[in-house]
């Protein structure tokens, strides 16, 4: 069986993705650091539709504990590989340079880029094996654009980018694409204490997107029809940057 695999998929982008990828038949693969009661949310809500979910929880910026996770569930499943995988967890810790802390760098670099590399290098090897396999990186507009207060996640972010790039000439000998999806300001969580009243009047489209918007975005991606894109960088912004 083919699984799909959404880091952070307790929440927000994730959640809506694990539910877009649950309807298009796959077995999702939950994972989250530390809310376990969204995680089960969400679990639910995919049962609930006629899907299969299971949770696998640990902090993607934890190499051994991403070794480890992916060790346990493969041995859990010796006929099944993970053939779609959805690098959507990621934090900001937003600040001007001048006042940034070693710390508010690092932990955004970890977790967004380290991530990505922890997560990804580990599954590459059953994708090419099986000549099948989906990558798709949700990035940010931050991290086309630049914005202020947000060198460190920006950076995080411009750096998944390349990689998406690079990694996509390396496997698509072997179908498996590799792909970016940046969106602009969703309503979720990571932005409730932006004043959308106030950021809105930027955004051609007059609002914020809906996690469910980028999550179909990713579903397309995801899908058969999509076997030609690799190596893409799709903005989701209502407009705001082109
Ligand atoms: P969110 O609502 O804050 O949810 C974040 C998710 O990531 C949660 O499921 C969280 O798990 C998980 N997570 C955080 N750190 C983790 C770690 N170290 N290991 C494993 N999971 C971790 O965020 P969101 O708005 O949905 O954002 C999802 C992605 O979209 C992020 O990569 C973000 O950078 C990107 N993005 C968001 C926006 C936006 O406007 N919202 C715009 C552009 C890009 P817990 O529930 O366990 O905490």
């Amino acid at each position: 069986m083919k699984y799909a695999l959404v880091t952070g998929g307790s929440r927000g982008i994730g959640k809506a993705i694990c539910l877009q990828l649950a309807e298009a038949g796959y077995p999702i693969i939950i994972n989250y650091v530390s809310n376990k009661d969204a995680a089960l949310k969400t679990k639910q809500m995919i049962e609930e539709k006629g899907g299969t979910a299971e949770l696998l929880p640990f902090d993607v910026a934890d190499g051994k504990a991403v070794d480890d996770a992916i060790m346990s569930w493969s041995e859990a499943h010796p006929d099944d590989y993970i053939a779609l995988l959805i690098n959507n967890a990621g934090i900001r810790m937003d600040t001007m340079m001048v006042f940034m802390q070693n710390e508010q760098w690092n932990d955004v670099i970890n977790t967004n880029l380290n991530g990505f590399f922890y997560i990804t290098r580990r599954l590459l090897k059953d994708m090419l094996t099986k000549r099948f396999g989906r990558i798709i990186n949700i990035v940010s507009l931050s991290g086309i654009k630049g914005l202020p207060g947000q060198t460190n996640y920006s950076a995080a972010k411009a750096a998944i980018i390349g990689a998406t790039k690079a990694l996509a000439q390396e496997v698509g000998a072997r179908k498996v694409t590799v792909n970016a999806v940046a969106p602009g300001f969703i309503t979720t969580d990571m932005t409730k204490d932006l004043d959308e009243a106030d950021l809105k009047s930027l955004i051609p489209m007059g609002r914020f997107g809906k996690p469910e918007e980028v999550a179909a975005l990713v579903g397309f991606l995801a899908s058969e029809e999509a076997a030609y894109i690799t190596g893409e960088v799709i903005s989701i912004n209502g407009g705001l940057y082109t």
